[in-house]
């Protein structure tokens, strides 16, 4: 990926594919984000977990550290972007037992992912899915587009909009270490009274997506809602898709990819045709 050397100022535009989607997934969208952030605090809190690292969307992060104190928790919170930058707001939170030492600048990151990590930061990258998506094993390339198949680890494709639990950048993206702390977040989130929400956030690994990077800007496109952000710089597009079987309540019809294509009839299941076949069978 050849990257130019220009950067697009933060920003953020949502636009959901219609207004049932809109209704239908935006509150279950808050709720799958506090109970990510409490999730976390409590998994971390009990020991299921040493440290953590999440990106945060928005003012959500405002009441964690008051509830970080209460569980006994030392949290490290950084704002992304440059300083006072205007734009939307995430924070990149790590997340540790207070009476354990500070957390190191790669903790919560699992040990194959770390040379990632340093890459990424040693060149200032804001997005690391095309890097993460070429070391994929068994991912199809074809010219500038690369496609794997659903299961992967998705927090990237959403964090724009969510909570990612696993904020760092993937060795690849069928990661074993973090697929396994996903698997471990779910059953925890079960645990914690949360069975429906850890069903659709595993649901969401296997519905089609697309990133598509172009001249600093990124369309996500997903069957439910399109985003346009900031990203690195190209100068051509580069395209990861994620194939998946899934399919959300109000995902969009549509003839691109993500979106699945209107059903129509096949000509041999019309009763016309069915009327026809009898009628030179018995000719
Ligand atoms: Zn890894």
């Amino acid at each position: 990926m050849n990257r130019l050397e220009f950067s697009i100022p933060p920003f953020l535009s949502v636009a959901w594919v219609s207004e049932e989607a809109l209704k239908h997934w935006q509150p279950i969208f808050k709720q799958l984000n506090q109970a990510l952030i409490d999730t976390t605090l409590s998994g971390v809190a009990q020991g299921v977990w040493n440290s953590r690292r999440i990106r945060i969307p928005g003012a959500a992060v405002m009441k964690l550290p008051e509830t970080a104190k209460a569980l006994g928790l030392a949290v490290r919170s950084t704002q992304t972007g440059l300083p006072g930058e205007k734009g939307p707001v995430f924070h990149d939170v790590v997340i540790q037992l207070r009476h354990t030492s500070q957390p190191g600048d790669t903790a919560g990151i699992p040990d194959c992912c770390v040379a990632r990590h340093n890459e990424m930061q040693g060149n200032a990258r804001q997005e690391s899915i095309w890097e993460s998506a070429e070391a994929t094993p068994g991912r199809k390339f074809d010219t500038d587009t690369i496609t794997l198949h659903g299961g992967y680890v998705h927090g990237a494709v959403w964090h724009k909009l969510l909570v990612n639990p696993f904020s760092y950048p993937l060795c690849h993206l069928y990661c074993p270490t973090t697929l396994r702390l996903t698997t471990e977040h779910l059953e925890w989130m079960r645990a914690e009274s949360h069975a429906g929400l850890a069903d659709i956030w595993a649901d969401m690994a296997h519905w089609p997506a697309e990133w598509n990077a172009s001249h600093g800007i990124c369309e996500m496109r997903t069957p439910v809602v399109k985003l346009a952000y900031e990203t690195d710089a190209t100068d051509r597009p580069f395209r990861v898709r994620f194939d998946g079987t899934a399919w959300p309540t109000h995902g969009a019809f549509g003839l691109d990819f993500p979106y699945r294509s209107p059903e129509r009839k096949r000509m041999t299941d019309s009763q016309s045709f069915k009327n026809g076949v009898d009628l030179l069978r018995n000719l």
